[in-house]
């Protein structure tokens, strides 16, 4: 048997100069320069056609899909293995140490844009590739790298891909965590919205957030209403509940602010909803009926309650977890009324339309709208089936660790695969620098990472005696 973290090694330098190569392209979405030729901007074209091109170089079959996506593929077989990987990146930011589009080395590590996300994974996965082909092992499947470049904007990339060409039987994504996430939640985006406004509204407006994948940090009320003791009931709020506020009023004009405490809407118990706490505070001080409703349905439905309980969409399961709320963007007029933006991430065995439907009749009671403006199912692939088990066994024979199952309410590219999971190369414990300043890849977990994936190719498409 084949020592592949010894030929991984082997290809140290290959690995990094191939790598450096693909982050000193900066592939960022650029549709100022978008065209028929290059429908993401040059960069993300520029970034497919290299990676092709190396494709070209070792003698596998490539295909280029429309410049959104793209394939190297090699072996023989009825059955396609498909490795999912995306050269795109988000852009830079501000306050890098090093330069992010140079790929530059220090501390056993690379530094630059996509490092980890997700040019440093797709390299190794490439060269696994490379290293499996290099040592003569026949395959009774074909295996396919393919390679998106519109991952970070909306997967335009795989959505035209997978129009044109076959869908993997098999395949994995090496573009999220090891061992192995199987479960991914579902992910809808639900838009609520009170109307019931008399002539004068005491609440002129009504902000917090601008997402509804995270937990909003800050929200800002303007009230028109003479209140007396409002100051000091708004501060023995924040000192009840530990948060940052202010108040300023001038006549009967109040404005207040409350900071609350930002964090991704996979788990909203990790943050501090400012919106809903000002709603919380807000309840006992509206009287006219639109701005009551408004703060009163925010705060029953979503105070301490980031499961959904009272608005009847609480659901969990053992494969995936709770199903969650995250209340991300709200928003009041006086004259249209309020909408809270609200994303779901529910189990992957939740009855979708029958919960949807039974929350949308409790709420028509309360005047309370409920619009369903994106909704992308769970993805769920069972811990019995042959591929996780594959790819288990492969794990703990290259990392010496058992290969625990990962469930996740947020969406990684795997989604796309019919029967696929993602697989690294974030090891566990490891810090997650995606999309941060100075993002890197550990070198010797990248090495790793390659002799896993010759691994895992051998695993699933290769001829077993
Ligand atoms: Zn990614």
């Amino acid at each position: 048997m084949i020592n592949w973290m010894e030929e991984a090694q082997k290809k140290q330098s290959e690995l990094l100069s191939e790598l450096q190569q693909l982050i000193q392209i900066p592939s960022v979405l650029d549709e100022t320069q978008s065209s028929e030729g290059q429908p993401f901007g040059p960069g993300p074209n520029e970034a497919l056609k290299l990676m092709l091109q190396k494709g070209i170089e070792a003698g596998m079959k490539v295909k280029n899909v429309d410049q959104m996506a793209g394939h190297i593929e090699m072996g023989e077989g009825d059955e396609l293995l498909g490795i999912l990987g995306h050269v795109d990146v988000v852009p830079a930011g501000k306050g890098w140490t090093y330069p992010p589009f140079e790929g530059h080395i220090e501390n056993n590590r690379l530094y630059g844009r996509g490092a980890i996300d997700d040019k440093g994974p797709t390299i190794a996965a490439w060269m696994a590739m490379k290293i499996v082909k290099e040592a003569g092992i026949p395959l009774n499947k074909r295996v396919r790298l393919i390679i998106g470049t519109d991952e970070e904007s909306g997967f335009r990339c795989v959505k035209r891909y997978f129009e044109k060409e076959e869908m993997p039987h098999i395949g994995f994504a090496p573009d999220a965590d090891f061992p192995i996430i199987n479960a991914e939640k579902g992910i809808a985006t639900l838009q609520l919205a009170t109307s019931k406004l008399e002539q004068d509204e005491q609440l002129q407006s009504f902000t917090a957030g601008t997402r509804t994948n995270m937990v909003p940090d800050l929200a800002r009320a303007v009230l028109h209403l003479k209140h007396e003791a409002i100051e000091s009931k708004f501060e023995q709020f924040l000192n009840e509940h530990k948060i940052q506020g202010s108040i300023k009023t001038d006549q009967h004009v109040i404005e207040l602010t409350l900071e609350g405490k930002s964090a991704h809407a996979m788990e909203p118990n990790d943050g501090v909803n400012a919106g809903v706490y000002l709603a919380e505070f807000l309840k006992g001080i509206m009287t006219t009926s639109g701005s009551k409703t408004y703060v009163n349905f925010i705060s029953s439905s979503f105070f301490e309650d980031s499961r959904g309980h009272t608005l009847a969409l609480n659901y969990h399961d053992d494969e995936s977890g709770d199903t969650t709320l995250n209340a991300g963007i709200f928003s009041f007029n006086p004259v249209s009324g309020g909408t809270i933006d609200v994303s779901l991430r529910y189990s992957v065995t939740y009855s979708f339309e029958q919960k949807l439907t039974e929350c949308q009749q409790l709420l028509s009671e309360f005047g309370v709208s409920i619009d369903i403006v994106s909704n992308s199912n769970p993805h769920y692939v069972d811990q019995s089936d042959e591929l996780i088990q594959s790819l288990s066994r492969v794990y703990k024979r290259q990392t010496g660790e058992n290969a625990t199952l990962l469930s996740i309410g947020g969406g990684t590219y795997a989604r796309v695969l019919q029967k696929g999971v993602a697989f690294g190369m974030l090891f566990p414990g490891e810090k997650d620098v995606a999309h941060q300043v100075d993002e890197f890849v550990d070198i010797q977990n990248l090495i790793k990472a390659v002799a896993i994936y010759a691994d895992a190719i051998c695993e699933l498409a290769s001829i077993k005696s």
